[in-house]
């Protein structure tokens, strides 16, 4: 069934902004749920920078957008433009998704909570365990945080800039009783031997997708066992040089798809107050 037509005097809008932003699976993605379950709503991309950030936010207000999602580079600027912020975003220091609560916009995080979507989704048990996780930029801080805050026991981050990794790390010990520790990634000998004592290794790097795509920052096979979870945030390509690397040995391997899927799900229901659905979505859009 076409969609022309479904847009009435009715309609409410959601929306996206970032920049860049044609990539985004999200418009397709929350429009298949408005439609599937019957919701007179619609669902946009706008191409928003910090610039432009405060007008557009105002303006959103004005029209009474029941909500929207914020991505790169708004995610941290957006904050002072907010009347709340929910505790979890507070301590990731960034919102990915705003709701409009009777004239009050709240901002929430729901990044981490799709990572922990996804290890549900896949059965795996996170939580008592260790995670080595290679990155620290926001995903990384998000992934870390929401772990931690759920029950992981441990989390050894590597990063390049080991200031990031140390902040985060900083943050997760007063905050939470998970005990983390923070190293530089071209200490390969840490790496190889946190590994080998993790439950699971993500990848929260730009490494393996464009313009490092066939790229991974494990150089060796024999650093993996199949017990070990491999999860890469990359759902660009699909498969990962580290996806490949973990099913080689027999790993399960987890790409990002389920985490963008379980974060705009979770978006969602903060919106709409409804599940997603999420079979119907998933056998669409991947
Ligand atoms: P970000 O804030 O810009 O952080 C980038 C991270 O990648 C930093 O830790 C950076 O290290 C590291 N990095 C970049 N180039 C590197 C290289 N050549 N070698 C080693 N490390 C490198 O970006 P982000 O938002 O956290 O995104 C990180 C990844 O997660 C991206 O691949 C993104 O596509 C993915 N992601 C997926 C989802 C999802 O829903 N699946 C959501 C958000 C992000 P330094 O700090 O040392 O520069």
């Amino acid at each position: 069934m076409s969609d022309q037509g479904r847009i009435d005097g009715r309609t409410k809008l959601f929306g996206l902004i970032a920049t860049p932003i044609g990539h985004s699976l999200a418009p397709t993605m929350h429009n298949l749920a408005f439609k599937k379950l019957g919701l007179n709503n619609a669902y946009m991309a706008f191409e928003v920078g910090n610039e432009e950030l405060a007008y557009v936010v105002a303006g959103f207000r004005a029209l009474h957008l029941k909500g929207f999602n914020v991505s790169m580079p708004n995610k941290t600027k957006i904050q002072p433009l907010l009347d709340e912020i929910t505790p979890a975003a507070e301590l990731i220091g960034a919102v990915n998704t705003v709701v409009n609560e009777n004239g009050k916009l709240i901002g929430h995080n729901t990044d981490g909570l799709g990572y922990i979507g996804t290890l549900t989704e896949r059965d795996v048990d996170f939580v008592g365990k260790k995670m080595t996780l290679m990155g620290a930029g926001g995903a990384a801080k998000a992934v870390a945080i929401q772990a931690a805050l759920d029950g992981i026991a441990e989390i050894s981050i590597f990063n390049r800039d080991i200031t990031k990794a140390s902040d985060i790390a900083a943050l997760i010990n007063k905050e939470t009783n998970c005990r983390v520790n923070a190293y530089k990634l071209d200490d390969l000998d840490s790496l190889k031997s946190e590994i080998a004592s993790s439950d699971i290794l993500t990848n929260a790097t730009g490494v393996g997708m464009n313009p490092l795509e066939g790229q991974s920052l494990i150089p060796d096979t024999s650093w993996l066992r199949p017990e070990l979870v491999v999860s890469d945030l990359i759902y660009n390509p699909r498969k990962t040089t580290l996806l490949e690397q973990a099913e080689a040995v027999g790993c399960k391997a987890i790409n990002g798809l389920g985490m963008m899927l379980w974060a705009g799900s979770r978006s969602f229901e903060i919106w709409t107050g409804k599940e997603m659905p999420v079979e119907h979505v998933k056998k669409h859009l991947f």
